[in-house]
């Protein structure tokens, strides 16, 4: 008994002096944040060399596809490394959401800074830049007031003229998903097959493609992502200025719902070791400072409305945008995918 007594009496002591040595070590621990990140552009080295200079933590970056982020962080489990998740749509931090992956992360400056259609309703995720979903044109073969809306660009009047990505682009899947949100499944089944039918040619190529080929001619008009058109004009390839120099944008059903627009956003990880640091990066990446960087040298839209935008933003004019809960359309996600291989759309 008296044995037992003093284990009884030594494991309090242990125990007694675990979280004093557990505190210790975090202390003497180098301050440092993991972030999986989607995002594959060079504003963010920036920033992230931002942060570690102003904050003195260390960002560790693991770059991979969103898809393949979730996955990593779902067979990681509680082991996982990963403090904060970047994609570069809303529709994948649903996902990270649905699947447990991310959790709530308090902060009153975020609270404030983001309009909440751009932010998950349990502060699961939070949306960082905006990337409005464009129609761009050809001004020696269409005119303004021939574009509308994207309803419009099912009109037969677009045959064989119409240039648009793969339906695997999460891209597409959002514009989709919101058009279900709008028109519901049957309308936007519809729609998708006689958008389908007007394509100039078999889905090939990533946005910059769809403007290059409109410049060449083999459409008149495409739909992309605003900030593609500003790292056309900024690039070091004469073409590529071309193919940007050579377009007009427009952003569609100004009259009704707005452009559809969708996020690159950061959420923090469920099991993240570093929970305070994740929340400070999310934080940085909202200040005015780094919103600044965003929109200048990845030409996308602030989320931060103290924020002024670029020239080049600023060129391009203002517009409604389409303040659907982005959270819709990671919930309508499957069903665009759905709707996609119905119509043959690859
Ligand atoms: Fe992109």
């Amino acid at each position: 008994m008296k044995k037992y007594i003093s284990i009884f009496a030594l494991l309090s002591v242990i125990i007694s002096c675990k979280p004093e040595k557990k505190k210790e070590a975090d202390d003497n621990k180098k301050q440092e944040v993991t972030v999986y990140t989607h995002r594959h552009y060079k504003s963010d080295q920036e920033l992230f060399a931002g942060f570690e200079k102003e904050t003195g933590i260390k960002v560790n970056v693991v770059n991979a596809k969103a898809d393949e982020l979730i996955q990593k962080m779902s067979l990681e489990g509680d082991k996982s490394p990963a403090d904060v998740l970047i994609t570069v749509d809303a529709g994948r931090l649903v996902r990270a959401k649905d699947k447990g992956l991310l959790q709530s992360a308090t902060s009153e400056f975020l609270d404030k800074t983001i309009p909440s259609h751009l932010k998950d309703a349990d502060n699961n995720w939070f949306g960082l830049t905006k990337r409005a979903r464009v129609i761009v044109y050809n001004p020696e073969k269409v005119k303004a007031e021939d574009l509308s809306t994207y309803e419009d660009l099912a009109n037969e009047k677009w045959k064989d003229k119409l240039l648009i990505r793969s339906s695997g682009n999460i891209y597409n899947q959002s514009l989709l998903a919101s058009v279900i949100a709008n028109l519901g499944e049957e309308k936007a089944t519809e729609w998708t097959t006689n958008v389908f039918k007007n394509l100039a040619r078999t889905p090939k190529g990533n946005d910059r493609d769809q403007v290059k080929a409109v410049v060449a001619g083999e459409g008149n008009v495409a739909v992309v992502n605003t900030y593609y058109i500003g790292k056309l004009l900024n690039s070091k390839n004469n073409e590529e200025v071309k193919a940007g120099k050579g377009i007009k944008i427009f952003f569609p059903n100004q009259q009704d719902r707005g452009t559809h627009i969708n996020i690159s956003g950061a959420g923090v990880a469920k099991h993240a070791p570093n929970k305070e640091n994740a929340i400070k990066f999310i934080e940085f990446l909202a200040s005015k400072k780094a919103q600044k960087i965003f929109a200048e040298s990845n030409y996308e839209y602030p989320v931060n409305t103290e924020v002024e935008m670029s020239d080049l933003l600023k060129s391009w004019g203002t517009f409604k945008e389409d303040t659907l809960s982005l959270t819709k359309l990671g919930k309508n996600n499957k069903k665009a995918v759905m709707v996609f291989d119905k119509v043959g759309w690859k």
